[in-house]
C-alpha cells in the first residue's frame, strides 16, 4: 500500500476537516479538464475523490490516468461537496486528495459493475468475482453472514455445542442421490458426501452432547431449480430430552431473534401451525403460501347428485370436486386466459378445469345446463363467490384435485399480482409417515427411517400404514420449505419394526446403518432436531427468488460452475490410481 494505511471504509467517511485514508475500486472517473472526480467504491459504499487546481500536479496526472476498476488508496481531507448527492450516504462530502497510490491497474471488465444490470447471467457467472463486486450481491452475502452469526449467537446462548461432522461418509438415507468420492486406498469403494449430517448428529446425542448445532454443508445430486443447489448449507441442530413442542419453541425463538436483528421485523410467536392434512385440504400443498387466502373449498356434497358426469363420476370413484375463487378477477381472467389455465392444469395431471365466470349480472358457466334449480347458486354461495369473481373447479381423485388446485391457486395469485409483501411463517405438523408407491406397490418412508411415529399411531404400523403419522414438522416461509425435522426413534425394537414396515431386509439394514442401530442398544435420551436451510432463508430475507443470488459461487442448472469449469476431466493417471475407467457416453440417436 506504498506507505498508506486505511483509516476509513469509503461508505463511512465523515467529518469535515478530517484527514482520512481510503482504499477501493474506481467506480467512475469524471474528467472535466481542470477538475477530476473519482467515485471510489468498497463494500461499504462510495466516496468521491476530488482533484482540482490546488492538487499537486503529479497526483492530478495520476488521477487523470485512472480507469474503472483500478485499485487506489487515497489520502486527503474531507470537505463539503458543492453538488450534493442525496442518493448515497457520503453524498454531502468529498475528499480533497493530497496523496494517491495506484495499487493495481485493471483491464476493462467484460461488463460494467453496476447494481442494475441486464448483462446475461452466464457471463456474470463466468466472471463471478467481478459480478460479486456489485453492491447488491455484496449486500446479499453480508446479510447471509449476519444470519449465520445470529444463528451461532442464539444457539450457543441456548447451550448448543458446535461440532463438525465428516464430509466423507457412508451414504446417509435422506432420499436423494449421493455425490460419491472414490477411495484410492480401498479398491472399488466410495465415500458419499453427506446429504445432511443426519446419522452423525443422532450419534452425538447418543454420545451425550445434549444439544448440537452446525452450519453444515449438504450435498444432494438432484435436478436443480431456482431454489435448489447441489451443495447448500443447513443450520443443522439436534436436542436431547425433548418432544416436538420443545423443538418448535426453541427454533421459533431463533426466527424471532433473527428477523429482529437482521431486518428489524417483529415476528409474533407462537408461529401458526397446520397439520399436513389441513394444509393439503385448505391449500393443496404441504408448503402453502399463506400470505393470501384463496383457500380450496370442497363442493362434493353439493354436486354429488347433479347431472354433470364429470363431477359425479369423480365422486363415485372416491374423489372429490373442489374449487377456488379468484376474487374480482372476472375481467382479467378472460375466456382466453382461462383456456391457458386449463392447459396448465392438464399439464400437471388434471383432466380439465370447470369454471364459473361472473362478469355480468348472470354468471357464465358451461356446466350450468347440467344443474338443477338453484344448484349453481348453492355452489356460488358455498365458495363465497360474488359478481366479479371467477370460480375454478377441479374434479378428480383427491391425489389430483388437491395438488392441482394448490398449484393453480399460486399461479392465479401470481398472475393477478395479489400476493402481499411480508413474511408468513407456518409450521406443518403431523406428516404422514408412509407414502404409497403405486409403481412398486409398497410403502416408502416420507422422511428418513429414524423418524418417530406419533404415539397413538404405532398400533397401525402393521395393519394400516396409511394411518400412521410422524412426529415430523416443516417450517414454511412464504410458500418455501425452510426447514424440516423430526423426533427420532430411540427405541431399538421400534426401529426394527419400522425397518420391517419399510420392507428392509436384515442384510440391508446392517449394510446401510448397522452402526447406528447398534448404537441405540447402548441407551439414548429421547431426541430430535431439524435442519434450517440457510441459503433459502437468506434468499427470502434478501428478497430474491434464486439461491444463486445468495451463494458466492453457485452452480447452474446442469450442476456445473461456469467460472472454474467444474466438473472437469481428470488425468488418466488420477483415474488409474483410483482404478476407475470411463465408459464412453452413450450417443442419443
Ligand atoms: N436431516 C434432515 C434434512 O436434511 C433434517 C432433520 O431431520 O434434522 O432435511
Amino acid at each position: 500500500m506504498q506507505g498508506l494505511k486505511r483509516t476509513h471504509y469509503c461508505g463511512d467517511v465523515e467529518g469535515i476537516g478530517n484527514e482520512v485514508v481510503v482504499g477501493g475500486y474506481v467506480q467512475k472517473v469524471r474528467d472535466l479538464g481542470n477538475l477530476i472526480f473519482i467515485d471510489l467504491r468498497d463494500r461499504t459504499g462510495i466516496v468521491q475523490l476530488a482533484f482540482d487546481d490546488s492538487t499537486d500536479r503529479e497526483i492530478f496526472e495520476k488521477a487523470s490516468d485512472c480507469h474503472s476498476e483500478y485499485v487506489l488508496m487515497a489520502k486527503g481531507v474531507v470537505r463539503e461537496r458543492e453538488s450534493k448527492n442525496t442518493a448515497i450516504k457520503t453524498g454531502n462530502i468529498e475528499i480533497d486528495v493530497k496523496d494517491l497510490r495506484v495499487l493495481a491497474k485493471a483491464q476493462t471488465p467484460p461488463f460494467e459493475i453496476v447494481d442494475d444490470t441486464n448483462v446475461n447471467e452466464e457471463l456474470r457467472l463466468k466472471y463471478r468475482y467481478l459480478d460479486l463486486r456489485r453492491k447488491v450481491l455484496q449486500d446479499n452475502l453480508i446479510m447471509r453472514s449476519k444470519i449465520a452469526k445470529v444463528a451461532r449467537d442464539y444457539y450457543y446462548e441456548n447451550g448448543f455445542i458446535e461440532i463438525e461432522t465428516p464430509m466423507m461418509i457412508k451414504s446417509t438415507p435422506e432420499g436423494a442421490r449421493d455425490y460419491l468420492v472414490p477411495s484410492r486406498v480401498h479398491h472399488g469403494k466410495f465415500y458419499a458426501l453427506p446429504q445432511s449430517p443426519q446419522m452423525y448428529k443422532q450419534l452425538l446425542m447418543i454420545a451425550g452432547f445434549d444439544r448440537y448445532i452446525q452450519l453444515a454443508r449438504c450435498f444432494r445430486d438432484e435436478d436443480l431449480r431456482a431454489d435448489r443447489q447441489p451443495e447448500f448449507t443447513q443450520i443443522d441442530l439436534e436436542m436431547s430430552f425433548v418432544d416436538v413442542e420443545d423443538i418448535l419453541e426453541m427454533n421459533e425463538g431463533f426466527i424471532q431473534r433473527l428477523f429482529k436483528e437482521v431486518l428489524d421485523v417483529d415476528v409474533e410467536l407462537p408461529l401458526p401451525r397446520l397439520t399436513y392434512k389441513d394444509a393439503m385440504e385448505r391449500y393443496g400443498s404441504d408448503k402453502p403460501d399463506t400470505r393470501f387466502g384463496m383457500e380450496i373449498c370442497d363442493i362434493s356434497e353439493l354436486v354429488k347428485n347433479c347431472g354433470f358426469g364429470v363431477f359425479t363420476s369423480a365422486i363415485e370413484n372416491g374423489g372429490s370436486v373442489r374449487a377456488i375463487v379468484a376474487k374480482d378477477a372476472a375481467k382479467s381472467l378472460t375466456r382466453k386466459e382461462i383456456d391457458k389455465l386449463t392447459e396448465y392444469v392438464k399439464g400437471i395431471g388434471a383432466k380439465g378445469l370447470a369454471f364459473v365466470r361472473w362478469v355480468d349480472d348472470e354468471p357464465t358457466c358451461a356446466f350450468a345446463k347440467f344443474l338443477g334449480e338453484g344448484e349453481l347458486d348453492a355452489i356460488l354461495n358455498k365458495v363465497g363467490a360474488q359478481k366479479g369473481d371467477v370460480v375454478l373447479i377441479v374434479a378428480d381423485k383427491n391425489k389430483v384435485t388437491l395438488p392441482v388446485l394448490g398449484a393453480l391457486r399460486l399461479k392465479v395469485a401470481k398472475q393477478l399480482d395479489i400476493i402481499p409483501e411480508g413474511f408468513n411463517f407456518l409450521w406443518i405438523t403431523e406428516f404422514p409417515f408412509f407414502e404409497y408407491d403405486e409403481d412398486t406397490d409398497s410403502w416408502l418412508a416420507m422422511h428418513h427411517p429414524f423418524t418417530m411415529p406419533m404415539d397413538e399411531c404405532i398400533q397401525y404400523l402393521d395393519t394400516d400404514p396409511g394411518k400412521v403419522t410422524a412426529k415430523a414438522y416443516d417450517l414454511v416461509l412464504n410458500g418455501t420449505e425452510l426447514s424440516s425435522g423430526s423426533i427420532r426413534i430411540t427405541d431399538y425394537e421400534l426401529q426394527q419394526k419400522m425397518f420391517q414396515a419399510l420392507g428392509l431386509s436384515d442384510e440391508e439394514i446392517e449394510a446401510k446403518f448397522g452402526f447406528l442401530v447398534e448404537a441405540y442398544k447402548y441407551g439414548a435420551a429421547p431426541h430430535g432436531g431439524m435442519g434450517i436451510g440457510l441459503d433459502r432463508l437468506a434468499m427470502i430475507m434478501t428478497g430474491n427468488d434464486s439461491l444463486r443470488d445468495v451463494t458466492a459461487f453457485p452452480k447452474v442448472q446442469n450442476a456445473s460452475e461456469l467460472m472454474s469449469g467444474a466438473p472437469n476431466v481428470v488425468d488418466e493417471e488420477q483415474l488409474q490410481e483410483l482404478s476407475i475407467s470411463i465408459i464412453p457416453e452413450k450417443k442419443e440417436n
